[in-house]
């Protein structure tokens, strides 16, 4: 097992090419969620800071060789940073663990992999991507170019730092615009070595910037209205994405949204219910919930109502509960204190609406050293109502909820009836079925049979309020590039 226990780490900014402290002299501190540990203290960005940061990111635009390098030797660079996430994998793989308090067997599988595939994908995508020619019968020939815009501003949340970063920045760089990086105040730790991992992977100072501190009155907000930031890519909540877009709107930023989510998770009654059970329960727990992407919605059709809801507690009765740095942990604690009272809040809220809780709903029995951890046992409730608040909102804690319902028709309704649309899932054996109800579900990604499966070239984002744009493949060259027009006459 790795080891728990790491020193109190300084972090410090990293401004065009190097480590260096901010000139507020403010230090914040971050926590072991499972422990409560002080683990790092952190140089709080001022505005001057964020400035420099801007500017640095400014200069290597305008002036460096970053932008006018040939595409295939930039690649190289971007595609080397992915090679050298994988030989740090268990370090970044232990500090994501120790931050965000996932489980570090899931950091090392799937996320630091996907991180350096991020890195991987975009360097080979931008590199082979071609571009459109539109010929005028013989006289003119129109062809285009896709040149970068410029600073690009990525700000990220907590859930997944390190992975949702490098997915911005694969294809920013790729397309050789400059970055200057905010990730969330409570999980700085593995995007603050992306300094470090350019540095070595020979990327021009000033290409990456990190700045470090929170969204309002401080690094998100200088980062959205500096005029010298181009364009801004966001993941966050809703409401961060709404002032982020009236703080932008003065310099006319261009933006990028993946913001909440709510999504139906149906399950008919010819799916094949064992699948359908170990993916739900990994789509509504992964992370301990906290994911955009959670199926925490469960509908389930009355016939199989009661046989699925007694698989599905069981399945979560034999999820293990512990240490983030355990390999065998399924669920880890919440990201803090803050978040904790907020999804704990919810068990309230469902009780007084009524829901029956069918599994958990409380702090589990843990070892000594976890007791001042954030953790909560996976909850189930059942009979819900697709009105209640705990259906409405976006709870992003280790709590799902199970909706009957009769018909098709019905649950298409009631998978629509949100105000979010970023995925949705649905379990069925009858093929036209899934292809009739998948199109009649109005998010942005759809899994039928299936969960958290990403193909890198395909659109990512959310309808209604879940995003404004896609990102992936062709998505992600499109907003980091400025598409130009070239007319040519060949009249003699
Ligand atoms: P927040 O919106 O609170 O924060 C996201 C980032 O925005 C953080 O870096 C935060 O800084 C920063 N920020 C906050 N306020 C401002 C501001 N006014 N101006 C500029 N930046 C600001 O999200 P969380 O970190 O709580 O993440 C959870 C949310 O992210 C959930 O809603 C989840 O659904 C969503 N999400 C969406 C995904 C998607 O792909 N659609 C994927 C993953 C998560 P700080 O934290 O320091 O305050």
């Amino acid at each position: 097992m790795p080891q728990t226990k790491v020193d109190v780490r300084e972090v410090k900014l990293y401004i065009n090419g190097q480590y260096v402290d901010a000139t507020s002299n403010r230090l914040f501190d971050v926590h072991d969620p499972s422990t409560g540990e002080l683990i790092a203290r952190v140089h709080e960005a001022s505005e001057a800071d964020v400035h420099d940061a801007v500017m640095a990111a400014r200069r290597a635009f305008e002036e460096s060789e970053w932008r006018t390098m040939p595409v295939k030797q930039r690649c190289a660079l971007v595609r080397r940073m992915g090679d050298i996430m994988i030989e740090r994998k268990e370090e970044l793989a232990r500090l994501e663990a120790l931050d965000v308090g996932k489980p570090y067997r899931d950091a090392l599988e799937h996320e630091i992999p996907r991180a350096a595939n991020n890195m991987k994908f975009f360097a080979d995508f931008i590199e082979q991507h071609g571009s459109e020619a539109f010929p005028v019968d013989d006289q003119f020939l129109n062809y285009t170019l896709y040149e970068p815009v410029g600073v690009a501003g990525l700000i990220t949340p907590w859930n997944l730092p390190f992975m949702l970063t490098t997915w911005k920045l694969g294809p920013c760089l790729a397309t050789g615009n400059t970055a200057v990086i905010k990730p969330a105040e409570l999980t700085p730790l593995t995007v603050s070595l992306l300094g470090e991992i350019a540095k070595e992977a020979g990327i021009p100072d000033g290409v990456v910037n990190v700045v470090q501190g929170f969204g309002p009155r401080s690094a998100g907000e200088f980062m959205t209205t500096h005029p010298e930031i181009d364009l801004i890519t966001f993941t966050g909540e809703t409401a961060t994405g709404k002032a982020i877009m009236k703080a932008g709107s003065d310099t006319l930023k261009r933006v990028s949204f993946e913001m909440g989510g709510k999504a139906a998770n149906i399950v008919f009654a010819d799916a094949d219910l064992d699948q359908a059970v170990s993916t739900s329960i990994r789509a509504a727990f992964m992370n301990a919930g906290q994911v955009c992407l959670a199926g925490s919605r469960l509908l389930v059709q009355r016939d199989i109502y009661n046989t699925f809801v007694d698989k599905l507690v069981e399945a979560a009765s034999r999820l293990k509960i512990g240490d983030p740095q355990d390999p065998t942990t399924n669920l880890g604690p919440l990201i803090g204190e803050e978040h904790y009272r907020k999804v704990t809040g919810y068990l309230e809220v469902a009780a007084q609406d009524g829901a029956v809780l069918a599994y958990g709903g409380r702090r589990p029995e843990l070892p000594e050293h976890l007791q001042n951890g954030y953790y909560l046992e996976p909850t189930i409730y059942t009979h819900v109502s697709n009105q209640m608040r705990v259906c409405r909102e976006e709870i992003f804690g280790p709590v799902v909820v199970v909706v009957p319902f009769d018909t098709e028709e019905e649950a298409i309704q009631i998978a629509n009836d949100t105000e979010y649309g970023l995925n949705g899932m649905l379990w069925t054996s009858d093929v036209k079925r899934a292809h009739r109800v998948a199109a009649k579900i109005r998010a942005g990604t759809i899994w039928v049979n299936c969960w958290f499966v990403r193909d890198l070239r395909a659109p990512f984002g959310g309808f209604k309020k879940s995003g404004i744009g896609r990102e992936g493949g062709k998505f992600s060259l499109e907003f980091f590039t400025e598409a130009k027009n070239v007319c040519v006459s060949l009249v003699e």
